[in-house]
């Protein structure tokens, strides 16, 4: 194993004991369970990219990046139907994905699964 990869290793070992924490329960207010990305008054376009999609989004994926100075959100937007599509598309690489280095549950694939997807639901309307 190169040091490269053991440095990779440990990057996702941390990024993994943020996602740990952000998990924790946390006493929320009862109210709409939607995330709250800053520009909720927002309509946002489908990002669907495969061909052009005029719909609202409804609904949106994000996805764990390795990359610490990334600056993106990794939020993605779609319509009700490129959402549906996204997923299964997601899911479908998922059991074929190269990302996987053991073939048994672990945390390591299991922070492989979040780097593709790791939260997706609803918009608050
Ligand atoms: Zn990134
Ligand atoms: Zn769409
Ligand atoms: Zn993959």
């Amino acid at each position: 194993m190169t040091i490269h990869n053991m440095q990779g290793i440990q990057e996702r070992t941390r990024l993994d004991a943020q996602q740990e924490a952000r998990t924790e329960p946390i006493v929320r207010p009862v109210e709409p369970d939607f995330p709250d990305f800053g520009d909720s008054g927002d309509r946002h376009g489908c990002d669907w990219d495969e061909s052009i999609c005029d719909e609202t989004a409804t609904h949106y994926t994000h996805c764990i990046c390795g990359d610490p100075d990334c600056e993106s959100d990794h939020i993605q937007y779609y319509c009700d139907r490129h959402y549906a599509l996204t997923l299964a598309l997601r899911l479908d690489h998922l059991r074929e994905c190269k990302g996987y280095e053991h073939d048994e549950p672990c945390e390591d694939n299991r922070v492989v699964t979040l780097m593709h997807i790791s939260d997706f639901g609803p918009l608050a309307a």
